[in-house]
């Protein structure tokens, strides 16, 4: 696929797109939801990807190209995600790898910095009554 500059037209529409939580149009690299919804494929790909089928390198270097240039630590963190595809498609997933191309990932898209889900604010609660009970700070 040629890189080519997207139209007024397209951006325009991505933009729209974007304010109301579609990002199915937007760039890993600019838009951080984007950017783990390529992160999710890529893991989820990662276990299947082998010499048999071959995707990872492909996926990786999809994500890697949005992402903005000129920051050296994401240089690095994009050219060993690279190795690290690259390697997986030759050879197969292992632990290790895959271990590295989720730390990887998690360091170039990371995930959500939001409200927890209600399970974790559960979890904290029943954490803090038992502390209580046992006449421990709340923590
Ligand atoms: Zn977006």
């Amino acid at each position: 696929m040629a890189l080519v500059a997207d139209s007024v037209a397209l951006r325009s529409r991505r933009k729209r797109a974007h304010a109301k939580g579609d990002h199915s149009l937007c760039e890993p690299g600019r838009c951080p939801e984007a950017g783990r919804a390529a992160a999710a494929r890529i893991l989820a790909a990662a276990p299947e990807a082998g010499p048999a089928a071959p995707s990872l390198t492909a996926a990786v270097a999809s994500l890697v190209v949005g992402l903005p240039a000129g920051d050296p630590a994401r240089d690095v963190l994009s050219a060993s995600l690279q190795r690290c595809a690259e390697e997986i498609d030759a050879a197969g997933a292992t632990a290790p790898l895959l271990r590295e191309l989720r730390v990887t990932l998690a360091a170039l898209c990371p995930p959500v910095r939001g409200p927890q889900p209600d399970w974790l604010d559960e979890l904290h609660a029943k954490r803090a009554a038992r502390r209580a009970a046992h006449g421990w700070p709340a923590g």
